[in-house]
């Protein structure tokens, strides 16, 4: 099965995708990951993205279709996949249509997180990662159970995104009103957008979740 997580940054969808990732064996395909993967490996491409990416604009529809491209041929997709973070561009989703039909692949659902704007700030302003198994965290929301230690894998080591702040988060705000919000009638129109109420409690989403993918 092949799915989109849309919805504006803090909203969620790299959480959910890696539970679902879990519980369905689907991969997540973060474009954000793998920008910032190749920001620490210093290939040209992270390098070309680095100074958008840091100011909260997008970066061009072209380096991020071929990124996906280029993954989605691998063969650990075949196994089915979580769009998270892709398309972000109405051109960016009419060149995942081209592809995914040239593949011989099908979507079979576009779910919209759907999530109050004026909480996202705070939301994204306190998230941390641990560095070594990349388990989520949140200052107020999801501490370390002992401070300094992760939950999962005991490392003592985390980061910190550098685009996770109140100025640029406006930018990234922005960015989704205009780039990226319209996609969603795209999928209307097709037939293949669901929503779902962002705000609720972690694990109650993904329960949601899973009763929408279910019954597809
Ligand atoms: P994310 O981790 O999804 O919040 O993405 C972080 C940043 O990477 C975004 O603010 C953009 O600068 C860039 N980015 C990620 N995915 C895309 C995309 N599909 N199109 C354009 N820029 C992207």
């Amino acid at each position: 099965m092949n799915i989109i997580l849309l919805g504006p940054p803090g909203a969620g969808k790299g959480t959910q995708a890696r539970k679902l990732e879990e519980k369905y064996g689907m991969i997540q395909l973060s474009t954000g990951d793998m920008l910032r993967a190749s920001i620490k490996k210093g290939e040209p491409l992270g390098l070309e993205a680095k100074g958008l990416m840091d100011q909260g604009s997008l970066v061009p529809d072209a380096l991020i279709v071929s990124m996906i491209e280029a993954r989605i041929d691998q063969p650990d997709c075949a196994k089915g996949f979580i769009l998270d973070g892709f398309p972000r561009t109405v051109p960016q989703a009419q060149a995942l249509d081209q592809m995914l039909s040239l593949k011989k692949k099908n979507l079979d659902a576009v779910i919209e997180l759907k999530v109050d704007e004026a909480a996202l700030i705070e939301r994204v302003a306190g998230r941390f990662t641990c560095a070594k198994c990349g388990e989520g965290y949140h200052d107020t929301f999801k501490p370390t159970r002992i401070d300094g230690v992760c939950d999962v894998c005991g490392a003592k080591e985390f980061s910190r995104r550098s685009d996770d702040n109140a100025e640029t988060m406006k930018i990234r705000l922005q960015a989704y009103r205009d780039q990226t919000a319209p996609i969603l009638p795209y999928y209307e129109q097709k037939g293949m957008l669901k929503g779902l109420d962002g705000m609720a409690e972690m694990t109650f989403v993904f329960d949601q979740l899973c009763q929408l993918i279910d019954s597809l």
